[in-house]
């Protein structure tokens, strides 16, 4: 075991005690320790005489004491005041609570104080100071004290002494950054950079090392990308056919269709058919907003898998979901001979096995299905092309799965949560990505409105009255965090009952919850696409892909919960019809970041705007949410200040990948040690 994974108990001057602290911010280990930034400094480098001073600024002086009395106005309070002085000018301290100032500092003694000026009639006064004996070596003033980020019951100081008993004590650390790269980039190494993240020698010193951190914090997460997304870019892989009579079928179906293709949606497809036109296995990502239209993209891309005589499958997230798109592919598709079937949870065994037998003898053309396809028993005659819809629900094991059910078929994943470009830059580096960015035509854009849960009563009463009125459809999503599902759903049908009693006796109200059985959600479901269901309540479940075009207003209650990416994805349930439509966002909070949250959903309509604001709110980790996708934190490194050096890191891990694909080579040990490190436990989760 290395040093470094010493429990922080063990070193000095922390006992049991500080270490039970520690342990409560995730430090465990030295290393822990050690790597426990600070989140900012505090500049107390700038010295000033005091004639220099000017109000409200926070600096260092070196001066002289000449007077010092302390008083208590109360009990248990306790002033000193303290008169310094230099060669231009005096100046008078004042400290609360601190009574052993006092004791500790008497006239004539040369001091060194840190605090906040204030002047008043041209008297000079500084308060919340530190002060300490006029030295070589200062503690606490004349230099950039770190500020770490705290929780209850652990200050800065308890931090702060722990990491100095750390770097007091020879620590040594090795260098994991192979030296080329350390002297390619001017990188100062991992011991400086350490030391002065904790003590910087001055202003120049930490921007070093931050530099340095940022670049390594950059390149581990890009190599642990590129090592773990199993490098298959270049596999050979299925070569479909574009023969003129493939190419009008392909035609003819399009020509089917209701509807033309946006300009986004045919450079899209054209992306797709030309990946499937190659040699090598495709391995496109399709990132759309909501209602951009990406399923159709996905049911050409099947059917030309199906025309040059392949199969094809299509993944979704839920069973709404499957039947919505079997449904429409059918539509389509079965006037072309193409035939399609679904393969969901919720089949009786028997129909289940039926889909198999079709799917493994070749007598389905296309399955859409959930999980189920993934199944160790589901075989197919010849797979050609695997779609996921949603990608971002699935896990790579999944998709691997599914993948791994033919000879290296072409793949294609789609996403309605925008991944900002910052983030694609990393997380998909050199994979393909299409996006479609623009909405079909006559779409309006989306009203929403904020309201504080006391205007609840306006909203059930007047807003959703008039769009039911016009025949509109309503949706209520409420997010209940009950400590169960089965306690969720019945406040939800407790909710419900409510709502129907107070405001809607007269009106269909439907429900859907995550404790219902598929086959009730999906007749509910049903109702509600035939409208013989005016409003819907719903938990989230709604959140992916359901298509009522009829459905004009969408009321989110407690919507402080959700992430505004998910905010944005329930909003898109409405305005996918020619209507306009509204959102209501009903927030229970008086926070100045769920006001700012709010806001922005009312400001814009755009995805990518909205995650972009999302991920700079919320960071990377918890933007997808660690636990699904472990994504390793950036303690320093900030995706949009420091695009810049991510995009050199990325480089060079591209290069080293390039020469050495799983990092196997003597010089790359100890980084890929950091890196397995860092991606531990999450390997099967990582996005692609
Ligand atoms: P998403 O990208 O969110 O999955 P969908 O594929 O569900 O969006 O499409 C949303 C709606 O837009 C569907 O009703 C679909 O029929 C319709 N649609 C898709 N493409 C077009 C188009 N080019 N013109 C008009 N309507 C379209
Ligand atoms: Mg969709």
């Amino acid at each position: 075991m290395s040093y470094l994974q010493k429990d922080v108990q063990y070193i000095k001057g922390i006992g049991p005690k500080k270490s039970e602290k520690l342990k409560s911010l995730g430090i465990n280990t030295l290393k822990d320790l050690l790597y426990y930034f600070p989140r900012t400094y505090e500049d107390r480098s700038i010295i000033k005489k005091i004639f220099e001073l000017r109000d409200e600024e926070k600096v260092t002086i070196k001066a002289v004491v000449t007077s010092i009395t302390s008083y208590s106005p109360k009990r248990n309070m306790n002033i000193v005041t303290m008169f310094v002085k230099d060669e231009t000018g005096s100046a008078k301290l004042t400290f609360f609570n601190r009574p052993y100032i006092i004791n500790s500092y008497k006239k004539g003694d040369s001091v060194l104080v840190f605090g906040k000026v204030s002047i008043k009639n041209g008297n000079i006064e500084m308060s919340s100071c530190e002060i300490e004996y006029l030295s070589n070596s200062p503690k606490h003033t004349c230099k950039l004290i770190p500020v770490y980020p705290l929780t209850f019951g652990v200050s800065n100081s308890d931090i702060a002494n722990a990491v100095n008993n750390a770097l007091d004590s020879d620590i040594e650390i090795d260098e994991y950054i192979p030296r080329n790269i350390i002297e390619k980039y001017n990188l100062c190494d991992i011991e400086y950079a350490i030391k002065n993240i904790h003590r910087p020698v001055s202003k120049q010193a930490l921007k070093i090392s931050l530099y340095r951190l940022i670049f390594e914090e950059f390149l581990v997460l890009q190599l642990g990308l590129f090592i773990f997304k199993n490098g298959n870019s270049n596999l050979e892989g299925i070569k479909f056919s574009s023969d003129t009579d493939i190419q009008e079928k392909i035609e003819e179906i399009l020509n089917s269709l209701p509807y033309r293709l946006t300009k986004a949606q045919k450079r899209t497809l054209d992306d797709i058919l030309s990946d499937m036109g190659s040699n090598k296995v495709m391995n496109r990502l399709v990132q759309g907003d909501v209602g951009s239209g990406k399923t159709v993209v996905s049911m050409i891309a099947l059917a030309n898998a199906v025309v040059n005589g392949y199969q094809g499958a299509i993944m979704v997230p839920t069973e709404i979901l499957a039947k919505q798109h079997f449904e429409s592919f059918t539509e389509t598709l079965s006037e072309f001979g193409i035939r399609v079937e679904i393969l969901i949870g919720s089949l009786t065994k028997k129909q289940k096995d039926v889909v198999k037998e079709k799917i493994k003898n070749g007598e389905v053309d296309i399955v859409v299905g959930t999980h189920a396809l993934i199944q160790d028993n589901v075989e197919f005659s010849n797979i050609g092309l695997v779609v996921t819809d949603e990608q971002h629900r699935f896990g790579v094991l999944q998709r691997a799965k599914l993948s791994n059910k033919g000879k290296s078929p072409d793949v294609l994943v789609m996403t309605a949560t925008p991944i900002p470009r910052t983030l694609a830059i990393i997380l998909y580096g050199d994979l393909d990505i299409s996006i479609i960015d623009e909405l079909p035509p006559g779409r309006k854009k989306i009203d929403t409105i904020a309201i504080q849960t006391t205007k609840r009563d306006f909203v059930y009463r007047n807003l959703v009255r008039d769009e039911v009125n016009k025949g509109r459809q309503v949706y209520i999503v409420c997010s209940l965090v009950e400590e169960s599902e089965v306690i969720e759903a019945k406040a939800a049908v407790e909710l419900v009952e409510d709502i129907r009693e107070r405001y809607f006796s007269d009106l269909e109200v439907g429900l859907v919850h995550g404790k219902m059985k598929p086959k009730e959600k999906e007749a509910i479901m049903e109702k509600f696409r035939n409208n013989e269901i005016n409003i819907l309540v719903s938990t989230t479940v709604i959140e992916v892909g359901v298509n009522v075009p009829n459905a004009t207003l969408m009321i989110i209650e407690n919507a402080e919960r959700f992430g505004l990416s998910q905010l944005h994805q329930l909003r898109g349930r409405v305005g996918r019809g020619s209507d306009k439509s509204y959102c209501v966002l009903i927030f229970n909070s008086k926070t100045e970041v769920c006001k700012k949250r709010m806001e922005i959903m009312c400001e814009t309509n755009d995805g990518f705007k909205i995650a972009e604001k999302d991920l700079e709110i919320r960071g990377p980790g918890d933007f997808f949410g660690t636990r699904q996708h472990g994504l390793p934190d950036l303690k320093v490194a900030n995706l949009f200040k420091h695009i810049k050096i991510l995009k050199l890191a990325q480089k060079e891990a591209r290069y080293i990948t390039g020469i050495d694909k799983n990092l196997d080579f003597k010089e790359h040990k100890a980084l890929k040690k950091e890196i397995l490190e860092k991606f531990s436990g999450v390997i099967d989760n990582i996005l692609l």
